[in-house]
């Protein structure tokens, strides 16, 4: 097979699988079933057939609407594909055909999953980052530089420096500033990537979320307290990290030092 055909086989792929990530993003906060009924519409409820429910392609087709009641499809949906895809795509472009492609691929679809949810309703469900933390432990048999003991100092303190950041604002502004779920989250991506891949994830996520929230203040010119859901930055930082995290490490200690 030329690579090219790969490459298209493995974005359809990943597309598929992001169209079962919407369907998870939907239903979880409204502690619906994952598996049935098939997904209709949210504003007619009726079932969309399954010729209408191929990714990207069904929503090109029907040009963003509802086929019974035009009303509009959420651009949310093919944005989710589409993400999914290019990850698997660039995933397997940089591991190959490893356990780790997939490690990686199965961790950065619960994070699309979570900071969807998050960005929708302020909340990281529990029932998704608590087995998580369980399931992406299991790091070491798939990432070849991560050991246990990294796992286990990943979760540690990674959850540890959230909880004390989060209970040294609570003192000091006698409000809750971030949320149990950051924490989980957090003690989640530390599983996953270890201490070195935690720190650095903090790092680039303050970092990230900082930006942005200049951007909003300078924006709407006022200096309002907004809720930022925090999941999609940590998310961006670690998915840094997993494209450039080593790199960046060796760049920190060789060059700067
Ligand atoms: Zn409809």
């Amino acid at each position: 097979m030329i690579p090219e055909t790969i490459f298209v086989i493995i974005f359809i792929l990943g597309a598929c699988i992001g169209s079962f990530l919407n369907v998870c993003i939907y239903r979880i906060p409204r502690n619906q079933s994952i598996i049935s009924p098939r997904s209709s519409c949210p504003f007619c409820k009726k079932t969309i057939p399954i010729y209408f429910n191929i990714p990207l392609i069904s929503f090109l087709i029907l040009k963003g609407k509802c086929k019974y009641c035009l009303k509009p499809i959420s651009l949310v949906y093919p944005s989710i594909e589409t993400l999914t895809g290019f990850f698997a795509l660039i995933l397997f472009m940089k591991f190959g055909f490893t356990l780790e492609t997939l490690f990686w691929f199965v961790f950065i679809c619960v994070l699309l999953v979570i900071s969807f949810i998050d960005m929708a309703t302020q909340t990281i469900p529990d029932i998704i980052s608590l087995p998580c933390i369980i399931i992406f432990s299991l790091s070491c048999f798939f990432i070849p530089e991560i050991s246990f003991k990294d796992t286990l100092a990943g979760i540690f303190i990674g959850g540890g420096i959230l909880y004390f950041t989060a209970l040294l604002y609570y003192l000091i502004r006698k409000e809750h500033g971030m949320g149990g779920g950051d924490i989980k989250l957090i003690a989640m991506i530390g599983a996953a990537t270890g201490f070195k891949g935690v720190l650095f994830t903090i790092f680039t996520g303050s970092v990230f979320g900082t930006f942005l929230g200049i951007i909003i203040i300078f924006k709407k010119n006022e200096d309002i307290k907004l809720k930022i859901p925090f999941a999609p930055f940590l998310s961006a930082g670690v998915i840094t990290y997993i494209f450039f995290g080593k790199q960046f490490i060796y760049w920190y200690f060789n060059v700067l030092s």
